[in-house]
């Protein structure tokens, strides 16, 4: 590829921009000076150098983040912390963006990536991507609101769920469960739990599709899926 169009990608600036750091001499490849931004590098043979230091050309970036409670996952807001201002900036210039929402007090797994095919694929209602999410609920979660929850419950908004799989792990004054469900509607936990008359207190995903939180991830951090995480998940 055009090197103009490999630094642009990493996030050294415009083309124009990049066309004035080239003429400054400080890019080299395989130690050699590159001025001319129409040179043909080969990304994962040549050693491309910018001011001395190296630079790893990667097209895609994939990230698990713990994410934290407090903190907006949208890659900008005017009153709060997003989840992108948490990334280092040599992972924030490849622009990655969280694939789907978890809302500010939610806790838990999520995915950030520049993958939009990738993402398309996992947000597609058509494709039914299971997640997982562990909740704390005010009241007695019952065999009940497991059967309403595998049929379907309707939603403030008179919107019917697809069925979900909810197991009781505690039961009492606050319980404890995990769901799974396959949609991502506005507030979907929270609002099922509604529609049985409980109130969540406490929500963190644990998993989409095959992507497991690593819960040795501590909250508030992030790191490079693994090659096993991504083909999975693909
Ligand atoms: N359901 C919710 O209610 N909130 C989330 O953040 C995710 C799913």
């Amino acid at each position: 590829m055009r090197i103009d169009k490999l630094l642009s990608n990493m996030g050294f600036g415009s083309r124009k921009e990049v066309k004035s750091l080239l003429k400054k001499g400080i890019v080299t490849r395989n130690g050699e000076v590159v001025k001319n931004g129409q040179d043909q590098v080969d990304p994962n043979h040549d050693e491309i150098k910018v001011a001395g230091e190296e630079i790893e050309y990667k097209e895609f970036v994939y990230l698990m983040m713990h994410k934290p409670p407090g903190c907006v996952s949208a890659t900008e807001d005017n009153r709060d912390q997003t989840v992108i201002d948490l990334l280092e900036p040599e992972d924030a210039i490849f622009e990655p963006f969280p694939v789907g929402r978890l809302d500010k007090d939610t806790e838990g797994l999520l995915l950030l990536t520049n993958d939009g095919k990738l993402a398309h694929q996992l947000l597609s209602p058509k494709k039914h991507v299971g997640k997982t999410y562990f909740a704390r609920v005010e009241g007695v979660v019952t065999d009940s609101d497991i059967s309403a929850f595998a049929t379907g419950v309707m939603l403030d908004d008179g919107y019917v769920t697809k069925p979900g799989e909810l197991t009781i792990l505690k039961s009492g004054e606050i319980s404890e469960i995990e769901l799974t469900i396959t949609e991502g509607k506005f507030h979907q936990v929270k609002r099922m739990f509604q529609s049985v008359n409980k109130r969540v207190v406490y929500l963190k995903r644990l998993t989409m599709g095959s992507l497991q939180l690593d819960e040795e991830l501590p909250i508030g951090t992030y790191r490079e899926l693994t090659e096993d995480e991504l083909t999975r998940l693909k």
